[in-house]
């Protein structure tokens, strides 16, 4: 069976991910709504935006978690170091949840992602029939971010995930993780503007 090998797996080494993400059980009262297992896979998701920085790479991270609350996969933006504008982590794991899961498994499988989905994500988080996201910041806060830093508009138009994916479960954004990926984008923006 052959891997993607832009993909890591992540193989669980405890049992405290293997708790189900969609319950109502265990801790029903973070102020998120998110369960601790669902926000320790977001806070995953920031620290592949953060080795993404790290390589001069846009500051996004991705993790596809299972049904059962097990870590599948998972990538990083690699738009730079790959000089390809589509390697976006959510589009990967969307071509490995095709690749590597059924229809089934797929539809109940959740995205966890440092930033909102853009439209090419989406689209292909839909063609690939997957399941719930969850996301850190949102593509409007993103928009503002980026404006006020004068970094040129992109050239795909901003939509949010519900105006590709009207029936996909979602939920964001999650403002103390916001907070530390504006900070991750800011400086991203600012090394680009330099060299
Ligand atoms: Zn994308």
């Amino acid at each position: 069976m052959a891997r993607s090998t832009t993909l890591t797996t992540d193989e669980p080494t405890d049992g405290t991910t293997g708790e189900p993400t969609d319950g109502t059980g265990g801790t029903a009262g973070e102020p998120t709504g998110l369960t601790a297992a669902e926000l320790s896979h977001l806070h995953r998701a920031v620290e592949l935006a953060a080795e993404a920085l790290a390589a001069g790479d846009e500051p996004f991270g991705s993790v596809l978690v299972g049904a059962d609350g097990q870590s599948l996969a998972e990538d990083r933006n690699r738009v730079h170091s790959l000089d390809d504008r589509t390697r976006h982590p959510e589009f990967a794991l969307a071509r490995w949840a095709v690749d590597h899961l059924t229809a089934r498994d797929r539809a109940a499988a959740t995205v966890f992602t440092s930033g909102e989905h853009c439209a090419m994500c989406s689209a292909a988080h839909g063609w690939a029939g997957l399941g719930r996201i969850v996301y850190a910041h949102s593509t409007a806060q993103l928009t503002e971010w980026l404006a006020a830093w004068d970094v040129p508009a992109a050239p795909v138009r901003p939509l949010a995930i519900e105006e590709v994916l009207p029936d996909v479960p979602v939920r964001g954004p999650v403002p103390d993780l916001a907070d530390e990926l504006r900070e991750l984008h800011r400086r991203f923006h600012r090394c680009r503007s330099q060299s």
